[in-house]
């Protein structure tokens, strides 16, 4: 006969032994839906209660009672234990060890393009002149035939640029945007100043000083009685505030189609200061701007009479400056996204 109080002493015994040997989660889910779950081997005891002779049911009963409060404050204990374990596992895996130093902030820096670009901007909004940025996208009417380059121009082969269709070209120049300006306001003229940068693009090759797409700063004053000496004051008092207080400019003379007379800007070496080393190639001077008188037909052109009008323009190449400045030796370097490089250069 079936003894049933002995059956559920081993059960207990049996099941307290295979719980000591679990370590994990998994295993103790299988041993609960084995021992003492609705069909564990613990309740299953109680099925056999009916084989039991009348006089033991009792003793049988508080057996069965005794193994399943036993192995369930077993199981109890054991599911604690684990809890405690993999808590205290996980607080090792994350201690943060604060002697470790800290992650450094990157932060990012301006290209010296635009650094550039910032300083000279500054300047001539301080001087009065407004900015127009213009497009980059022009007609040939605006980028050429207004400024005095009429189709047949030789001058035309240096500033060979990417067509869009006849029309239709990715300007040469930033002086597109002072043709805009000056015929917008042509029903009613009245003075400029103004400053255009932005990009301009030649069919050129790329090497280390040419691209085949640059910033320039150019700049136009139009208004009454202008003369050359303005034009020197103007540029004279830009290159200090660019280049230092100690800068002294020269004007060579030179030829551009939309100015007349025109000249070539040069200003005494900043890294020498005049007494000549590599920048400056031992001359003391570093030309820096083109500029002039604007052409009385382009003034013209554009809708201010030239016998009530006069002014005068300038330009400046962005990167020419720039690499003069910081010493760069490729043009390219400007453009290539490489963090080193404006780590190294970043305009300070
Ligand atoms: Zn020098």
């Amino acid at each position: 006969m079936l003894d049933l109080i002995e059956l559920a002493g081993l059960t207990s015994k049996k099941a307290k032994e295979e719980l000591s040997l679990l370590n994990d989660q998994t295993g103790l889910d299988a041993f609960y839906a084995k021992y003492l779950s609705k069909k564990g081997e613990i309740r299953m005891l109680l099925s056999h209660m009916k084989e039991v002779v009348a006089e033991k049911k009792k003793e049988a009963g508080e057996a069965v009672n005794k193994a399943m409060g036993e192995v369930s404050a077993a199981y109890e204990q054991k599911r604690a234990k684990l809890e405690t374990e993999k808590l205290a596992k996980r607080l090792e895996e994350e201690k943060i060890d604060i002697t470790l130093p800290g992650r450094k902030l990157t932060t990012g820096r301006i290209n010296p393009y635009y650094q550039i670009i910032d300083e000279v901007t500054d300047i001539f909004l301080e001087m009065g002149y407004e900015v127009v940025e213009g497009r980059d996208v022009e007609t040939d009417h605006f980028n050429f035939e207004l400024l005095n380059v009429p189709k047949d121009h030789p001058s035309r082969d240096m500033q060979d640029t990417f067509y869009i269709s006849d029309e239709l070209l990715l300007r040469t120049q930033t002086s597109a945007a002072q043709a805009h300006t000056m015929c917008e306001r042509s029903a009613n003229p009245r003075p400029i100043r103004m400053i255009c940068p932005g990009k301009a693009y030649r069919r050129d090759d790329d090497d280390m000083t040419h691209s085949h797409q640059f910033a320039q700063i150019e700049g136009l004053v139009v208004d009454k009685n202008i003369s050359i000496a303005n034009l020197k004051a103007t540029l004279e008092l830009f290159v200090k505030k660019m280049f230092g207080e100690k800068r002294e400019i020269r004007l060579r003379s030179s030829y551009f189609p939309f100015t007349e007379p025109s000249v070539e800007v040069d200003v005494s070496c900043f890294k020498c200061g005049g007494k000549g080393c590599a920048t400056c190639k031992d001359t003391g001077w570093i030309e820096i701007l083109g500029a002039g008188m604007v052409n009385p037909k382009v003034l013209q052109s554009c809708g201010y009479d030239p016998k009530q009008w006069s002014g005068f323009a300038f330009g400046v190449g962005v990167e020419r400056v720039a690499m003069l400045r910081y010493g760069v030796d490729d043009i390219r370097r400007f453009y290539t996204n490489d963090t080193r490089f404006l780590k190294d250069y970043s305009g300070k």
